[in-house]
């Protein structure tokens, strides 16, 4: 019998060349890249400051219409010092979901502070905002100095929802219940740049949200992240914090407090820079490959992702829905076996043995999605 996987692969094979079928979401430099990294290497400032930086901090804050940017090496300190920003004391939890990449626990982790699992939506595959209100409602009590758990008697002091795939989760709810509660939102932005809802850019809901360039993400700076902020007293610390906690004083090293050395190199910046420059195209033609996908799958009894609504989705990662955990194992299986990159949606973060004991809720969707969504092969066209 001919399986749905067998004729996913035909299709692929068909219409797509050996490098589009092999991987999810490759990065191609079509732009001013060599040109800006020999600007770079003749520069000399090769390190953590330099004139590329400004420019892609400043073109990063124009894209998303913020008031500022501060790149980091990676998405992943970006999250760390948002958080830290945001007053996560250490013996603190933050509700965040349990389907995402691990950075977003672990991010939580450096401070000591403690991930708790809210539920997420089906289609947004990002964090419910029912799932939230109803946890709190049940388990929070608010008091002047904050929302505190009424179990483990400690703050819940930030809220971090993710863009599962850059799909946009309801934010605009999610941001009302944080409200409610005096709770912290911080948006882990990591894989949403370039997606809005209701028109608003992603990252502009939080206090501060953070974004990745790694080289998977839908545009790269090699390694890299940043933080956006539409708060100018939010943006001074966060940026103090990344430049190691230096007061400018001429010459002198005079350092405040203990900071980190956490901004991206100038010459990570020109790559990115490049990169930006080109990301309204790279949009189109992910747009066009989702339109092809949503053309011919369904034909083929496949279930492709939705996009929300209000939502302006940046086709980052496309995925596929299967009918259940044995169907998703032999897709994945044949698919591979013939060289189509497919991927399976994240191990629930509980499941991690550093998670184990973080509380957490039903998880009903969360593991409804973890048993049968599968990435498929998201790339420009090449
Ligand atoms: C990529 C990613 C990050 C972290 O980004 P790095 O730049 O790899 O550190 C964080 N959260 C999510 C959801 C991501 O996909």
């Amino acid at each position: 019998m001919i399986s749905k996987s067998d004729n996913f692969i035909d299709f692929l094979k068909s219409n797509f060349n050996k490098r589009f079928q092999f991987s999810l979401h490759e990065p191609i430099f079509s732009g001013r890249e060599k040109e800006y990294l020999n600007n770079v290497i003749d520069s000399t400032f090769v390190s953590s400051s330099g004139e590329f930086l400004n420019l892609f901090e400043k073109s990063i804050a124009e894209y998303t219409t913020s008031r500022k940017a501060i790149t980091c090496i990676n998405g992943t300190a970006a999250l760390h010092i948002s958080l830290l920003v945001a007053g996560v004391n250490a013996g603190d939890e933050v509700l965040t979901q349990a389907l995402s990449f691990v950075a977003t626990s672990n991010a939580i982790s450096y401070l000591n502070a403690k991930p708790i699992f809210i539920d997420v939506d089906i289609d947004t595959m990002g964090m419910s905002p029912v799932a939230l209100s109803d946890f709190l409602e049940e388990n929070a009590i608010l008091t002047e100095s904050g929302t505190f758990n009424k179990k483990t008697r400690k703050k819940i002091s930030a809220c971090v929802p993710m863009h599962t795939f850059g799909l946009m989760c309801r934010i605009d709810e999610i941001k009302k219940i944080c409200n409610r509660w005096n709770i912290i939102l911080i948006e882990d932005a990591a894989e949403a740049l370039g997606s809005k809802y209701n028109n608003i850019h992603s990252g502009k809901f939080g206090l501060l949200s953070s974004f990745s360039f790694n080289g998977n993400k839908i545009i790269t700076s090699g390694g890299g992240g940043c933080i956006i902020t539409q708060d100018d007293k939010i943006f001074k610390k966060a940026k103090h914090l990344i430049t190691t906690a230096k007061i400018s004083k001429n010459w002198e090293f005079v350092h405040n407090k203990i900071g980190f050395n956490y901004r991206m190199p100038n010459i990570n910046a020109a790559l990115g820079l490049a990169q930006v420059e080109q990301i309204n195209q790279k949009i189109k033609a992910k747009e066009k490959l989702y339109n092809f996908y949503n053309e011919i799958l369904p034909t083929l009894g496949l279930n492709l992702s939705k996009i929300p609504e209000n939502t302006f989705w940046n086709y980052w990662l496309m995925s596929i829905q299967l009918e259940n955990e044995r169907e998703k194992e032999s897709f994945l299986e044949n698919c591979n076996k013939n060289n189509v990159f497919v991927r399976p949606i994240w191990k629930l973060l509980f499941k991690l043995k550093m998670y184990r004991d973080c509380q957490r809720d039903s998880q009903k969707n969360a593991q409804i999605l973890e048993e049968t969504i599968v990435n498929i092969p998201s790339n420009l066209e090449i």
